[in-house]
């Protein structure tokens, strides 16, 4: 069986522990590569090549630095089939989501921030006639960088791009459930001919190879995504070493639909603002409000339509829900289905395990599910599934629905459905959410903002956020 190995200083290397991890595909339940167990050795000889790099990889011009990004994005582009069928593979997302989404979103990742530094500038500040301020942004040294599993290359070429091309050296790691593009990636950069130590990849678990980046003093700055709870525990140890840090964490996100919206429309993107990769995206809406008039038609529609979506191998083109990323999450979804139940919720439709033939028969799949009569305040309403599962609810009014979609401690994302300019405009004014989608879902552009309010995180990535994230201003005051 393949082991993977780190990317240490431009070449693959096994762990010094010689330890590995089991990686299993989740649509047949089995093993299918390992992964290098990794500690503070392999995380000290990362950091000490990140810092042989350094001088020079900061000193490049940020063109010369696009070209290496963009010399990465083409050769995954030329390789998109391969990276898909291994995302699809070890996540159990289906394989045409990943052609489709995941490697593309990943090549752009690469495309947008080699154009965007290439546009970064600072401003000058005339003070009176003869004093000159300029701010300088400089690269913060060594960032160190973690992802979690559910969109493994896009998330992780989303942190490491910009803090590249800002002119840092990274040490990232991947999810130990996903390492397998993150793998894919090392071997590409060294291909592409990027320097020696200017990226590393450390695989291995959070509470090992993770918190050894997180505690290392000379990494300066820390992006994270993944759960509040590892956020929290993340930030209680770079916060006292004073790091920067932007960590981008769980939601439960909200979906209110208005009665004057575009039913249609709404009802199309609802399906997949809920069901997408199995419902295990942070955006994805899983508290839906519809207004109490059109509330029986929505809940007919929604249901016939979630029943009409195929849970089956993910390496099949007609796919549409595929397996749930480990045995873990799975016996978490399942629990919080029971717990539904026993707090009132009925089961419209899912609700249970799917049993497959054939290839997929260990693997690990859950119908579609939607759940209908819980209160808003039940744990379903409150905590974070992270699965295929949505409820749905009525609401009166504006005020109602706000309270209502505020009451959790997130506030990553959010959906509304009005033809209603102003009302979009003030619901969109009054939700406590860092993200807040009108008549659409998941439309990214990457110069925009991108984090969450409350629980869901801490700073904001994406366009120029992320670049400044990435670098450290300095304030030049001149007398002229
Ligand atoms: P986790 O928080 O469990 O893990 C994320 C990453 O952190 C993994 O690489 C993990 O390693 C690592 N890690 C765990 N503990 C530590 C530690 N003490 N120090 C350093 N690193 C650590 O999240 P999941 O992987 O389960 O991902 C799902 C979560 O991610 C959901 O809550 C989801 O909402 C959130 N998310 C947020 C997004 C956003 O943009 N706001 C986008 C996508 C997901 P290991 O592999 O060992 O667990």
């Amino acid at each position: 069986m393949e082991k993977l190995k780190n990317y240490i200083d431009g070449i693959l290397i096994a762990p010094f522990s010689n330890n590995y991890i089991n990686s299993y595909d989740p649509a047949t339940g089995e093993v299918f590569t390992m992964l290098p167990d990794s500690d503070n050795e392999d995380v000290e000889l990362a950091v000490k090549s990140a810092e042989n790099a350094f001088p020079h990889w900061s000193s490049l011009s940020a063109e010369k630095r696009a070209e290496y990004l963009l010399k990465i994005a083409g050769l995954i582009k030329n390789n998109i089939e391969k990276f898909a069928s291994a995302e699809s593979r070890d996540n159990g997302k289906p394989v045409q989501l990943a052609r489709s989404v995941d490697i593309p979103r990943a090549v752009k990742n690469f495309e947008f921030f080699a154009s965007a530094v290439t546009q970064f500038s600072s401003e000058s500040h005339h003070t009176g006639t003869d004093i000159l301020n300029y701010t300088l942004r400089q690269p913060i040294g060594i960032a160190g960088a973690i992802s979690p599993w559910n969109l493994p290359l896009y998330l992780f070429s989303w942190k490491i791009a910009p803090a590249l091309a800002a002119g840092n050296c990274v040490i990232a790691k991947p999810s130990e459930v996903t390492p397998l593009t993150a793998y894919m990636l090392s071997e590409i950069c060294i291909e592409a001919g990027l320097p020696n130590g200017v990226l590393n990849i450390i695989h291995g678990y959070g509470h090992k190879a993770g918190s050894a980046i997180v505690s290392h003093p000379e990494v300066k700055a820390i992006t994270f995504t993944g759960g509040t709870k590892t956020g929290k525990d993340i930030a209680s140890v770079a916060g006292p070493m004073l790091k920067k840090i932007s960590l981008e964490l769980g939601g439960k996100n909200p979906v209110i639909i208005f009665n004057d919206c575009k039913y249609d429309e709404m009802l199309e993107t609802t399906v997949r603002s809920s069901f997408t990769n199995q419902g295990e995206i942070c955006l994805c809406g899983s508290r839906i409000f519809a207004e109490k008039d059109i509330y029986e038609k929505f809940k007919t529609d929604f249901v016939k339509k979630v029943k009409a979506l195929k849970t089956g191998d993910p390496l099949n083109a007609d796919t549409d829900i595929g397996a749930i990323v480990s045995k873990q999450h799975y016996e978490k979804i399942l629990y919080y289905i029971d717990l539904a139940l026993k707090d009132g919720g009925k089961i419209l439709c899912g609700g249970n395990p799917v049993e497959l033939k054939g290839r997929c028969k260990s693997g690990w799949f859950i119908e579609p599910t939607v759940i209908e009569g819980l209160d808003h305040n039940c744990r379903a309403n409150q905590e974070e599934i992270f699965g295929p599962v949505v409820t749905i609810m009525p609401f009166e009014n504006e005020e109602e629905v706000l309270q209502k979609a505020n009451s959790t401690e997130y506030g990553l994302a959010s959906v509304i459905w009005t033809n209603d300019l102003s009302k979009a405009h003030r619901v969109s004014a009054n939700i406590h959410s860092g993200i807040v989608w009108v008549n659409c879902w998941m439309v990214r552009d990457l110069r925009t903002p991108f984090g969450g309010m409350k629980n869901s995180g801490v700073g904001r990535e994406g366009g120029l956020e992320a670049l400044r994230f990435f670098t450290e201003s300095k304030n030049v005051c001149i007398k002229i």
